[in-house]
């Protein structure tokens, strides 16, 4: 176990180390960024690594790992411009390239999607194999250091209202005293458990406010052998959930080494199994029977996986007095949904937000990082807030259990969303766009250009005048169309 060298820097606005908690995605993006600014870039992580880590899917510190990770296409275009050449990698190790209308079947509560080649694809890959991928480049990056085993307790302020760094004890019991690690600029990417407003509440800062949007969703993935000699004219399958009357989805997709994730998901805590029979009757009770028929009799190769922390949850640390020289990144300031497959392209984007506050820091102020930290925040939960918008919006909904309790906007938003789907349903040029917004390649304001909200709101307004006609596209699918479309999940 390698032990933490101290660097003797933190006297203030230097560039000459930077220190980086958590080495999940938002830790290794952000890490890459920071070596093209300091000296040195320390990453902290607290878990071990062991060679071939992928195979293992998730560790410790990211239970996540063991679930589908869809990334989406501004994600791979930001991590491809910090690590040129990873989708070649990634290629190279099996990982199989999919158009996202052309080979992904998609179920919606109005129908299925039509497929057709959009352009718009995904390289699907395990979060494991694509994690250890990215730590891998970083080791090769002379003036990066990754320090498996080190756990970060809290942070050590300097004079004149600055982090001057971090305190870190080796993990796993070790009986060496803590340390300190000094540094210039502090980054936590710890994700979703981060200590961080608890550390700033210990060195006589306010914790940030923190707003909270529950679905109650739970998650249950198993991963099976792809059947031999299986042909079908698809890659992936997804069955969508509709609130308030279907809370049950799921999605079946190829990734590397020739398997299927199946993952299955129930809102408003219709929470689905982790036991393997009862897993197979959730997969026969979605609204289309796709799932079911596929993995009913393929080899399962993992037990099934559990997991249910997935709220949205964003820590507003663009509005409170932060001490100078401490950033926080990624779920530890914003998580979403992941259902929506959002989580680690909003790293990416606030990797690209790090890179152009830090340039222009450089610029303005080079002896100094005084205003860094204010600036990195707001323009952070700005470029982040599309994501916002297509989870938490959607999801406000399950908090309630009939549209009827619905104000008149969210009712509209209900109604208009959902016509938006069966348009999408009906019209390829509709469907793109709700491609290019579920992949971050659009605003989600794209689905408000007039050919789609004009057709959608007179819909909307007709649905109330008489009711729409069952629209049926495939055999199996059952239509409701009271639903919510939450149609921009995985
Ligand atoms: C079930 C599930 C499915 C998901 N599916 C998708 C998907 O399909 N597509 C998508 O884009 N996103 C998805 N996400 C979201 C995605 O996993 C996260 O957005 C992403 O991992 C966030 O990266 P991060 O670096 O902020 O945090 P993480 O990746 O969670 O990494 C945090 C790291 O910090 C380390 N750490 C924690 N505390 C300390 C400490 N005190 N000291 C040192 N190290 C520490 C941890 O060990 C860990 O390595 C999913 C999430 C979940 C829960």
């Amino acid at each position: 176990m390698q032990v933490a060298h101290i660097y003797e820097s933190g006297r203030g606005g230097e560039w000459r180390h930077a220190v980086v908690v958590g080495a999940g995605m938002g830790g290794l993006i952000s890490g890459r960024v920071l070596a093209g600014y300091f000296d040195r870039v320390t990453i902290l992580e607290r878990d071990v690594f062991s060679p071939g880590a992928h195979k293992q899917l998730g560790r410790k510190g990211v239970p996540q790992g063991r679930h589908l990770h869809s990334l989406a296409a501004r994600g791979s275009r930001i991590l491809e411009r910090y690590f040129p050449g990873l989708d070649d990698e990634l290629a190279a190790a099996g990982c199989p390239l999919f158009d996202q209308a052309q080979d992904f079947i998609t179920d919606t509560p109005a129908g299925r999607l039509p497929r057709f080649r959009s352009g718009i694809t995904m390289r699907a890959a395990s979060r494991a194999l694509l994690e250890e991928r990215l730590r891998h480049r970083l080791e090769e990056e002379p003036n990066v250091r990754l320090l498996a085993g080190s756990e970060v307790l809290g942070l050590t302020p300097g004079g004149n209202g600055r982090i001057a760094g971090v305190r870190i004890r080796q993990a796993g019991g070790s009986p060496k005293p803590e340390e300190v690690l000094y540094a210039d600029l502090v980054v936590d990417a710890s994700g979703q458990g981060s200590r961080a407003p608890r550390w700033l509440e210990e060195i006589g800062y306010h914790a940030p406010t923190e707003e909270v949007v529950d679905a109650r969703l739970g998650y249950a993935t198993r991963w099976f052998e792809v059947p031999e000699g299986f042909s079908e004219d698809w890659e992936s399958i997804s069955v969508l959930p509709g609130w308030p009357d279907n809370p049950r989805g799921g999605t079946l997709r190829r990734v590397e080494g020739g398997v299927w994730t199946a993952v299955l998901i129930g809102l408003g805590g219709d929470y689905p199994p982790t036991d393997g029979e009862a897993f197979l009757e959730f997969a026969r009770s979605l609204p289309s029977p796709a799932i079911h028929d596929a993995i009913k009799s393929a080899e399962p190769v993992s037990p099934v996986y559990g997991y249910r922390r997935t709220a949205n949850r964003r820590r507003l640390y663009e509005k409170v007095r932060l001490p100078e020289g401490f950033l926080v990144t990624g779920d530890a300031a914003c998580s979403f949904n992941p259902s929506y497959g959002s989580g680690m392209t909003a790293v990416a984007l606030s990797a690209e937000v790090l890179d152009e506050c830090l340039r222009e820091q450089r610029r303005r102020a080079p002896d100094d990082h005084a205003g860094l930290g204010r600036r990195f925040h707001e323009r952070q939960a700005t470029a982040v807030a599309p994501c916002w918008t297509l989870t938490a919006n959607s999801d406000r909904q399950w908090s309630v259990g009939r549209v009827e309790e619905l104000g008149p906007t969210r009712r509209l938003f209900h109604g208009v969303s959902g016509e938006v789907m069966a348009l999408a349903v009906e019209r390829e040029d509709v469907a793109r766009t709700l491609l290019e917004v579920k992949n971050l390649l659009e605003p989600p304001s794209a689905l408000l250009r007039p050919g789609i909200l004009l057709p959608a709101l007179r819909r909307t307004a007709l649905s109330h005048i008489k009711p729409r006609p069952t629209s049926s596209k495939e055999p199996g699918e059952n239509p409701r169309p009271s639903e919510e479309r939450a149609f921009l999940r995985t």
